[in-house]
């Protein structure tokens, strides 16, 4: 498989004779791939972003679905420091706090766990959204006001702060899809049903069985390299 690292898609253009693709490439030309066939398999995140446009447009069906879906957004933010100052009592540290529950919840302690002096907050709903839209330095800022009301001060300072951003990020724009109140798996159905039969759909969001895991993603793939080859099954080989 010919395989092109480094390259945006803009547009999908599906023909009467097949489909083209537009991409960018990493120095910002623009790059013409052809075939009978696409398979989509961008993030729904990106899918809602309109970042990739169609033409024809999407189907009102497949643009309700997309629309209607969930992609909620998964932030971490890891700091390592010089020792394990806190008591290492077990895995997870909650937070608990009013007026806001959601501010900085769980906190996940990876001496415990691994034996390094990190502490990992997994951040989910509207407080990872609106981590999206702070600079590192009030996250930073922000957590350790947090560890110091939860464990007592003062704490030492951390020598390395990593703070995710699939939110932000133009590939993903969010980490995972959820069936958001006005969804159903129907909806996913449609996501994964393919159009003009010559776009294809794949990816974890169009698996109404494993949406949001890996091996869900990963099985839509199987399921469209057996629609488009018309085959009962398919060989996998890492070749
Ligand atoms: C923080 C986090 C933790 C997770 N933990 C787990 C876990 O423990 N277990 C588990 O099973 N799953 C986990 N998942 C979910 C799992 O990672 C995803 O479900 C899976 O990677 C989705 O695969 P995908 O192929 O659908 O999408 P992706 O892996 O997102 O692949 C989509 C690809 O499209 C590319 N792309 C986007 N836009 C464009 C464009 N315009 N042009 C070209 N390429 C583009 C992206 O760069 C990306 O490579 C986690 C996800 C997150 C965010």
């Amino acid at each position: 498989v010919d395989v092109r690292l480094r390259h945006r898609v803009t547009r999908v253009v599906v023909e009467r004779s097949g489909v083209r693709v537009l991409a960018r490439d990493a120095a910002g030309t623009q790059r013409t791939f052809e075939g009978s066939h696409a398979i989509v398999t961008v993030p729904l995140g990106v899918l809602k972003s309109g970042a990739v446009s169609f033409s024809p447009s999407l189907p009102a069906w497949k643009r309700a679905a997309i629309g209607r879906l969930g992609f909620g957004t998964f932030e971490k933010v890891a700091m390592r420091f010089p020792e394990p100052y806190w008591a290492t009592e077990h895995a997870h540290i909650f937070h608990l706090s009013y007026p806001n529950a959601m501010d900085f919840p769980l906190i996940v302690d990876y001496f415990f766990i691994e034996k390094v002096p990190i502490l990992v907050a997994f951040n989910t709903g509207r407080h990872a959204i609106a981590l999206d839209r702070k600079s590192d330095g009030e996250i930073t800022s922000h957590m350790l006001q947090i560890l110091r009301a939860v464990q007592g001060g003062p704490i030492p300072k951390p020598t390395r702060v990593v703070i995710t951003r699939w939110g932000r990020d133009p590939f993903t724009r969010g980490s995972y899809s959820y069936i958001k109140i006005g969804s159903s798996p129907a909806d996913q159905d449609a996501l994964a049903a393919p159009v003009a039969g010559r776009l294809l759909f794949a990816g974890e969001a169009s698996s109404a069985a494993r949406f949001g895991y890996a091996d869900g993603a990963f099985s839509t793939g199987i399921r469209e390299a057996k629609r488009l080859l018309r085959a009962p099954r398919v060989q996998l080989s890492a070749s």
